[in-house]
């Protein structure tokens, strides 16, 4: 079997681990054997249902009230040992902020191998192969794993999202024990970010500005274009957070959030490769850069020469009126 860890927030399943788990079904049906999802928490039955829909055989649940807050400790062992008695083929996470810092984790106690933010699953003489670009963005390497589980965590907004509405199916549930001081973290309190803004990795739409923007106060013209879509966020390039104009969360980048939205628009921004190895796996670049020389033009899909000051304004209008006809 094919498992995949599902990341909970605010009792809901991910739709990043939701994707991971629609392609752990289409891949399982290539390797002759089955999709699992696996959910931790007090009582992770309650969300199960969406991963029934996106293609769980069944659901395991491993259950202990340490489980109720996130520790990478906790989680990891949890996963762990129940990796052990179950032994799965592999092992799949979504290469969020919780999958990167789990997954490692996991496979350290495993002692098995681990391959980070794949952008695509294939099959080759019935084993898992992995693809995944490195240095930063510029090359793609494809490897297999001989250890067992073969681990591995997917990049979000890659791979396609099959049904995720609700469903039921077989749920099985693992006791888990956490011995007393096992976890040396403890969260304290969760602060949810102002505003309500969804995460850039989270958007459908991401607009995201650079330098060329030269001030805080013109991110407004980016939010105005944001706002135009029903889920779209504000990204940054890093020289735009290192000078302090936007929170860091923001950052889209090789040391900022990799991001695959359908539309990515990329305003007063060069396309450093640090800053392509965020989001070239996007399906739409729309670029806006005044000199036509920027590598960003390089990637773009559609490429706007021009002032950013007077482009934005216009495209807002132009992409407002087109939706409301
Ligand atoms: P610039 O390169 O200064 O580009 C500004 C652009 O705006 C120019 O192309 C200019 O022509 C255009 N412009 C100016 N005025 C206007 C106007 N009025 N209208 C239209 N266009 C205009 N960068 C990231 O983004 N993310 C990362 O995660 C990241 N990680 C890094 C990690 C390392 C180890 C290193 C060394 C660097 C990293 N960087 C990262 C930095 C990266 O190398 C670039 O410095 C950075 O991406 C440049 O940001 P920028 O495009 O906003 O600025």
């Amino acid at each position: 079997m094919i498992a995949v860890f599902m990341e909970t927030r605010d009792g809901k399943i991910k739709k990043s681990s939701l994707e991971a788990l629609s392609e752990a079904n289409r891949r399982s049906a290539d390797i002759g054997c089955e999709a699992v999802a696996v959910l931790a928490g007090p009582e992770p039955e309650e969300a199960a249902g969406p991963a029934f829909s996106a293609g769980a055989a069944r659901v395991h649940v491993l259950v202990s009230p340490a489980l109720a807050d996130y520790s990478a400790q906790g989680y990891a062992m949890a996963l762990a040992d129940w990796a052990r008695e179950a032994r799965p083929a592999a092992l799949l996470f979504a290469a969020t902020a919780m999958g990167r810092d789990l997954a490692p984790r996991a496979a350290a106690r495993l002692g098995v191998g681990l391959v980070s933010d794949c952008v695509k699953i294939g099959v080759r003489d019935g084993r898992l192969e992995f693809t995944r670009p490195i240095y930063a963005g510029k090359a793609v390497l494809s490897c297999r794993l001989r250890s067992s589980p073969q681990m591995a965590t997917l990049r979000p907004n890659v791979f396609p999202l099959e049904g995720a509405a609700g469903g039921t199916g077989e749920i099985v549930r693992t006791d888990v024990v956490i011995p007393d001081g096992a976890v040396k973290g403890r969260v304290v309190e969760v602060l949810k970010e102002q505003g309500g803004e969804i995460d850039v990795t989270e958007a459908e739409v991401v607009v995201t500005g650079g330098r060329g923007l030269k001030g805080p106060e013109n991110f407004a013209l980016l939010r105005e274009l944001a706002a135009v879509f029903p889920k779209a966020a504000v990204g940054a390039s890093r020289s735009a957070v290192d000078s302090g104009w936007i929170g860091h969360q923001h950052q889209v980048g090789q040391t900022g959030k990799t991001v695959s939205p359908n539309l990515y628009f990329a305003i007063g921004v060069s396309g450093a490769i640090q800053h392509l190895a965020g989001m070239s796996s996007s399906k739409v670049i729309v670029a806006v850069n005044k000199d036509p020389e920027a590598p960003i033009f390089k990637i773009a899909d559609y490429g706007i020469v021009g002032d950013l000051f007077q482009v934005v304004p216009a495209l807002t209008g132009e992409i407002k009126k087109a939706l409301a006809e």
